[in-house]
């Protein structure tokens, strides 16, 4: 599938009724998606069906001395690359806009930031108020890692582009279609009741599958978004009825450097430990958070990196501990696989997609070694390739794809149906 036709069929289809009434000539809308020490950006010339890339970019490294910062045009050509300082996101931000600003590239017409958590209240993709920015900013400890920053540079996208539309895109928004037996966590109510359910994150990249997939979309879909952070996500006709990730992108399959779902009684015997030395509740919340979002998942357990390519070094090495975190991460991901086929009554397609989802074979081969019976067979020869493919077995009762996420095209999708509101 050619993934701009997709991207510009997809962009009628996204709006029906809007584009029916609304003519909207072509505008440069940029994209902003911040992590925790980097800043992406990508620029599109969008109109109602055109999504034509003009130049894309990232400062990395922030908060260390020697960072990255580039930007490409559409054909891949370096346009600036440089290895700054970079103290704070401050500094960060104020490159990339300075270049914005430089003449050198056509001014936004409207901004799309990416946003992983809006919290209980901030639900629906919409424009940027400074109320709006604090609102989302109260809800910090749904996604702790990402959102200061996101708001961080929010404020600082108001300021120094003034009069620019700014528009957030929440991984949420994908996920508000589950049914509540999905989303109700078994908990006291008082807790339901203030916002504490499952969420689901990496919503951009879920529809951005869907909307790739478009007329091919099956009825029963599962979508396996498995990169720094991975999740699950289980679609029905095109949406979501159950995803992995819970109140925070900690929940559900161990990621990187996150647990994925433990017996809450480890966390409690982790906390026990903790407070006999820190005195301090916030203190001690604090190191935590750091035991279930930073120092766990494949990095904890191989005791070597978070970075799958590590890890496969490391097992080619033989180090058992590497082949351990391995093991435990596509198991976790057949088992999920196998419950959300419980869920969907069956399965039609499966994807994988995200870093390690589209480039590491092994990973693919693992989690699917152990589904012949549930009708998953990957043939290895396809199976051997990085981006998009179709890898199943001719004999597999289920179909099984690679596709890239193209969150960025999403973005601008919801940034162009918005400004036509
Ligand atoms: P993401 O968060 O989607 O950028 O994915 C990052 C993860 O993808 C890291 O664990 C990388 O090691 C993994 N990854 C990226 N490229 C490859 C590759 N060629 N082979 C194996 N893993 C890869």
């Amino acid at each position: 599938m050619e993934i701009w036709d997709a991207f510009n069929k997809s962009a009628d289809a996204f709006s029906p009724n809007i584009l029916r009434v609304s003519f909207m000539p072509s505008l440069p809308v940029l994209v902003l998606n911040s992590g925790s020490s980097s800043i992406k950006f990508s620029a599109y010339e969008a109109g109602n069906c055109e999504r034509r890339k003009l130049h894309e970019g990232a400062v990395d490294g922030i908060g260390t001395d020697l960072g990255t910062f580039w930007i490409k045009d559409a054909e891949g050509k370096k346009l600036i690359d440089q290895s700054p300082a970079l103290p704070n996101r401050a500094v960060a931000f104020k490159l990339v806009a300075d270049a914005l600003h430089s003449g050198q590239f056509p001014p936004p017409a409207a901004i799309g930031h990416r946003m992983v958590s809006g919290g209980p209240t901030v639900k629906e993709n919409q424009l940027i108020t400074p109320a709006l920015i604090d609102e989302m900013e109260s809800y910090t400890a749904f996604a702790p890692l990402h959102t200061p920053i996101a708001v961080y540079i929010m404020r600082q996208a108001l300021l120094l582009f003034p009069g620019v539309p700014n528009f957030v895109c929440l991984d949420t928004y994908f996920h508000r279609t589950m049914p509540e037996e999905a989303w109700h966590m078994p908990i006291p109510e008082e807790y339901t009741a203030i916002g504490v359910r499952r969420y689901g994150y990496h919503g951009l990249s879920y529809e951005s599958i869907v909307h790739q997939l478009a007329e091919q979309t099956p009825q029963r879909l599962i979508v396996a978004h498995l990169g720094n952070g991975a999740s699950i996500t289980a679609i029905r006709n095109g949406k979501c009825v159950d995803t992995s990730m819970g109140l925070t992108p900690t929940g559900g399959i161990i990621s990187g450097t996150r647990t994925g779902d433990i017996d809450p009684g480890v966390l409690l015997f982790v906390l026990r430990r903790i407070a006999a030395e820190t005195p301090n509740t916030a203190d001690a919340a604090d190191k935590l958070e750091a035991f279930a979002s930073k120092k766990a998942g494949l990095l904890g357990v191989s005791g070597v990196t978070n970075d799958m390519r590590g890890l496969r070094e490391a097992i080619a090495q033989g180090d058992p501990r590497a082949r351990m975190a391995v093991t435990l991460f596509t198991r976790t991901v057949a088992k999920w696989i196998g419950s959300f086929m419980a869920v969907l009554g069956g399965l039609d397609m499966l994807v994988f997609t995200g870093g390690i989802g589209e480039n590491d074979i092994a990973s693919r081969a693992e989690i699917c070694a152990g589904l012949g019976p549930l009708g998953i067979v990957l043939d290895p020869t396809r199976n051997n390739v990085r981006g998009e493919a179709l890898i199943s077995a001719e004999s597999s009762f289920v179909a099984v794809r690679v596709i890239p996420p193209a969150e960025d095209l999403m973005i601008v999708n919801h940034v162009v149906r918005l400004l036509q509101k």
